[in-house]
């Protein structure tokens, strides 16, 4: 079995979920006392959010890099990057790492082309709604169309993942907020939402809508499974 690298705490609340997603899918697999084998780097949030705000990206790509190598120094054969919004960084970590990273996007597209999706709908932070770093991933390498919410809606979609969703507070009336937007996506055409930031799937729950969701989170985790058991 590989080693999966982890660059996580961002938010902390989402790698709790990476943590178990990927121990349940070992073991699904594997059977018995199997586990996955993890290797954490969990950076600061606070540092990582006000430096996303303030646009400085670079620095985040620093941070980032130092944590890959840190996982890649502990054994990790592949990276996974815990969160959709730091995609963004990919290319200036890429080149400073000697082991692959698991692209979230790509995980994702691969798994709603396979379930015959070709237009989605799109909820994460407004970097990951409004910036080329992932809805045009979808577009470009898998020729997926995307919608995104208006700019009321994303907005409020930021604001639930900052100050709630990444700080563990599920509140009912933001999910019923979210569920109207889910909504508004399917009736302008989206067959599928994609819950495009790890946190989103801790609010809103198959059960809660008829709309076809893609937890990111999941779904990457599931990818690293197949291949932490690939030759
Ligand atoms: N976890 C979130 C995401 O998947 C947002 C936190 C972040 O900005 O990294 O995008």
């Amino acid at each position: 079995m590989k080693t999966i690298g982890l660059i996580g705490g961002m938010s902390w609340e989402s790698t709790a979920s990476y943590y178990k997603a990927l121990n349940q899918g070992i073991k699904q697999q594997l059977g018995g006392l199997h586990s996955a084998k993890i290797c954490l780097y969990s950076v600061n949030f606070h540092e990582i959010e006000q430096l996303q705000h303030q646009g400085k990206w670079q620095e985040t790509a620093e941070i980032l890099t130092d944590s890959a190598r840190a996982v890649e120094a502990g054994g990790a054969d592949f990276i996974l990057i815990c969160t959709n919004t730091m995609h963004k960084v990919v290319p200036q970590i890429e080149p400073y790492i000697s082991k692959p990273i698991l692209h979230i996007a790509d995980a994702t597209a691969e798994k709603l082309l396979a379930d015959g999706i070709s237009k989605v709908g799109l909820l994460g932070t407004r970097f990951t709604m409004e910036q080329d770093f992932y809805k045009q991933r979808l577009i470009d390498k898998f020729g997926i169309e995307v919608l995104i919410p208006d700019d009321q809606q994303r907005t409020l979609v930021h604001d639930v993942i900052y100050q709630e969703l990444c700080k563990g507070e599920i509140n009912s009336s933001s999910r019923k907020e979210y569920l109207a937007i889910v909504d508004d996506l399917a009736q302008r055409g989206a067959q599928a939402v994609i819950l495009g930031c790890t946190e989103i799937a801790l609010l809103v729950e198959p059960q809660h809508t008829d709309v076809k969701l893609y937890d990111t989170t999941q779904i990457h985790a599931n990818a690293a499974v197949t291949w932490a058991l690939s030759e």
